[in-house]
C-alpha cells in the first residue's frame, strides 16, 4: 500500500516552550514501526528549533510559505535557500489563508511552488473552494484552475508536488468535508495530474479542513486520499498521534 503522509500545519501558533513539549510528545508517541510520513510546518522563527528537535528522527521539517524570489529587496520574505539551510523538506504554498489575507494569486502560488522545487523543497500545493463557490457548483472549476496554474509552471516536475485539497469552508470551522465529498474532488485532482504526469498515481494527495482524531480514519480510507494536512488537531499531541496511527 502507498505510504500516507500526515503534515501538521501549526499556523501562527507556538512558543519555544510549547514547541519543545509538543515535539517531545510526538516523538515519544509515534507508533512503533510507524509507516506514515510525518512532518510539521512551523512558523519561520522556529525552524531552527524544530530542525534541532527532529534531528535523527523520521519526522520532516516544513515551512508554511516560501518566497517566489531568490534573494534581495523583499522585506519580510523568506527564500527557499534559507529554508533549505534549516533542513526544510516541505513548504506549504497557496494555503487559503495566504490567498485570502495576503492576496496570493494562482500565478504567485505557482511561482512559489517553482521556487521551492528549484531548491529541492517539496511544495505542498493547497487548493480549495469557498462555501459560495461550492454552493454555486464551481468546486471542480476552482480547484482545477488553481492546480492548472502550478502544473503549467512546473512542467516536467509535476510528479514532485504534493497537493492538498482544503475546502475553505472546512478549515478551522469544525465542518469537515464528508469522505465522499473529499474523495470526489481528490479523484478530479488525480485525473488532472494524470493528464500531466504518468506518475500521478504515486503522488500524495492530502485532505485538509477540520481533519481530527475522530474522522481521520474514514477520510484516509478513501481511494484517492493519501494523507492529511492538519491544523488545529496538530497542536495537540494525542490528537495528532491518533491521526498518524490512522495512517498506518
Ligand atoms: P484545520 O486547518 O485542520 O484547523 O481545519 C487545516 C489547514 O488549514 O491546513
Amino acid at each position: 500500500m502507498k505510504q500516507k503522509l500526515i503534515v501538521g500545519n501549526w499556523k501562527m501558533n507556538g512558543s519555544l516552550a510549547a514547541n519543545a513539549a509538543l515535539l517531545q510528545a510526538i516523538k515519544q508517541g509515534l507508533p512503533a514501526g510507524n509507516k506514515a510520513g510525518v512532518a510539521v510546518a512551523a512558523p519561520a522563527p522556529y525552524l531552527a528549533q524544530v530542525q534541532a528537535e527532529l534531528a535523527g528522527t523520521s519526522i520532516g521539517v516544513g515551512a508554511q510559505d516560501v518566497s517566489q524570489h531568490e534573494q534581495g529587496a523583499f522585506t519580510g520574505e523568506v527564500s527557499a535557500s534559507m529554508l533549505k539551510e534549516f533542513g526544510v523538506r516541505y513548504a506549504l504554498v497557496g494555503h487559503s489563508e495566504r490567498r485570502q489575507y495576503h492576496g496570493e494569486t494562482d500565478a504567485v502560488v505557482a511561482a512559489k511552488a517553482q521556487a521551492a522545487l528549484a531548491k529541492g523543497i517539496t511544495p505542498i500545493v493547497c487548493v480549495g473552494e469557498t462555501l459560495a463557490e461550492r454552493e454555486a457548483g464551481q468546486t471542480e472549476a476552482v480547484v482545477k484552475r488553481q492546480l492548472a496554474a502550478v502544473i503549467h509552471q512546473v512542467g516536467h516536475c509535476v510528479s514532485e508536488l504534493v497537493v492538498a485539497y482544503e475546502p475553505v469552508w472546512a478549515i478551522g470551522t469544525g465542518k469537515t468535508a464528508t469522505p465522499e465529498q473529499a474523495q470526489q474532488v481528490h479523484a478530479v485532482l488525480r485525473a488532472q495530474l494524470a493528464a500531466a504526469s504518468d506518475k500521478a498515481d504515486r503522488m500524495p494527495l492530502l485532505y485538509g479542513g477540520s481533519m481530527n482524531a475522530g474522522n481521520a480514519a474514514q477520510l484516509l480510507a478513501q481511494a484517492d486520499i493519501d494523507g492529511g494536512l492538519i491544523g488545529g488537531a496538530a497542536l495537540k499531541a494525542p490528537d495528532f498521534l491518533t491521526i498518524i496511527a490512522a495512517a498506518q
